[in-house]
């Protein structure tokens, strides 16, 4: 039989690596599995402005390195492999990593969530070739080209602002013409002489051939009105949806797929957590997931506490 652990936690954003934090200081030997991708979505964030401690701002990758040595420094064991899948028919739970099996007391699952796709014609085989959801990963291979943006969120005006260090010009693709960027975000994209923003537009297709995106067929969903737009580079922003695949339906999930709280950052299996973006429909902000990873972790312990 393989050794019970207190926790196991699995993923690495700001959440996991709080939980991480949190457990280990408890002295609950924690185990976590960061998946290959370790530190989540904001491994692909170039500015993190609005998490209070870095007053110059910091970059995604540096602020998760912190986050993960400063777990690390209390004992937190971390495993740079993604869980296939668990078994919470009973305790101690069963994790299956690269098919190797854990077991554990308690789990806390911080998986986060991953960039949704348009998934219209021409998008597959454009991805790789022009088209991306990561501007941070791929904008530089755009220098003085015309890319365009899709969404009207805080994402897609990030996106925008930060492509403009390399395109000549960012268009901004927006299905109506209010936006759920907060102001701050859309005043910066708007302000920018580089970036142009179409309304009450959708992205139809894209058009390209194995060389390349060279642009898109975009529609006015008001009148069905249709024109080509030309373009090297496309960027999905259109929001996220969580990673609970593995999880195979064992917690309870809304429509969506967004993991339910049922006590506190309990689940509908006692003795599963969960913290950060694969539950949250509302914030999504890092120091959201940190402080309900911590969250997580007290509920956990306590917990365990509670069964003996
Ligand atoms: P979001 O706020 O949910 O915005 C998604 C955008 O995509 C909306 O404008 C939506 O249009 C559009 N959209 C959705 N599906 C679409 C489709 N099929 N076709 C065309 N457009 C579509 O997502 P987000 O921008 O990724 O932000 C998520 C969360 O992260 C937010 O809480 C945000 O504040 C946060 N965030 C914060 C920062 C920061 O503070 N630095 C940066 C990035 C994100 P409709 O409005 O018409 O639905």
């Amino acid at each position: 039989m393989p050794t019970t652990h207190n926790v196991i936690i699995i993923g690495s954003g700001p959440a996991g690596y709080t939980a991480g934090l949190y457990s280990a200081r408890a002295m609950m030997e924690p185990l976590m599995f960061a998946g290959y991708m370790s530190g989540g979505q904001l491994m692909l964030t170039s500015d993190i402005e609005n998490f209070p401690g870095y007053p110059e701002g910091i970059g995604g990758p540096e602020m998760m390195m912190e986050l993960r040595s400063q777990a690390e420094r209390f004992g937190l064991n971390v495993i740079d492999k993604n869980v296939e899948k668990v078994d919470l028919s009973s305790r101690p739970f069963g994790v299956w990593v690269e098919g190797v099996e854990y077991r554990s007391e308690s789990l806390i699952v911080c998986t986060g969530a991953e960039a949704i796709w348009l998934g219209v014609k021409g998008e597959d085989a454009q991805k790789g070739r022009g088209i991306s959801t990561c501007a941070t990963c791929d904008g530089a291979f755009f220098k003085d080209e015309e890319v365009v943006v899709v969404g009207g969120g805080d994402s897609a005006m990030e996106e925008a602002t930060f492509l403009t260090r390399f395109a000549s010009k960012v268009t901004i693709i927006h299905r109506r013409d209010v936006f759920r960027a907060s102001k701050v975000m859309l005043d910066r994209a708007k302000n920018n002489p580089k970036i142009e923003i179409m309304t009450h537009r959708q992205v139809k297709e894209w058009l390209g051939d194995e060389k390349g995106l060279k642009g898109a067929i975009i529609q006015d969903p008001r009148d069905g009105s249709q024109e080509q737009i030309a373009c090297t580079g496309a960027f999905i922003a259109i929001g996220h949806k969580p990673i609970t695949g593995f999880l195979d339906g064992q917690i309870e999930t809304d429509s969506e797929g967004y993991i339910l709280h049922v006590e506190n950052t309990m689940t509908s299996v006692p003795g599963v957590f969960a913290a950060g973006d694969v539950v949250d429909t509302r914030y999504r902000q890092a120091i959201t997931a940190a402080g309900m990873g911590c969250q997580a972790a007290i509920d956990s312990e306590r917990w365990l506490e509670s069964q003996h």
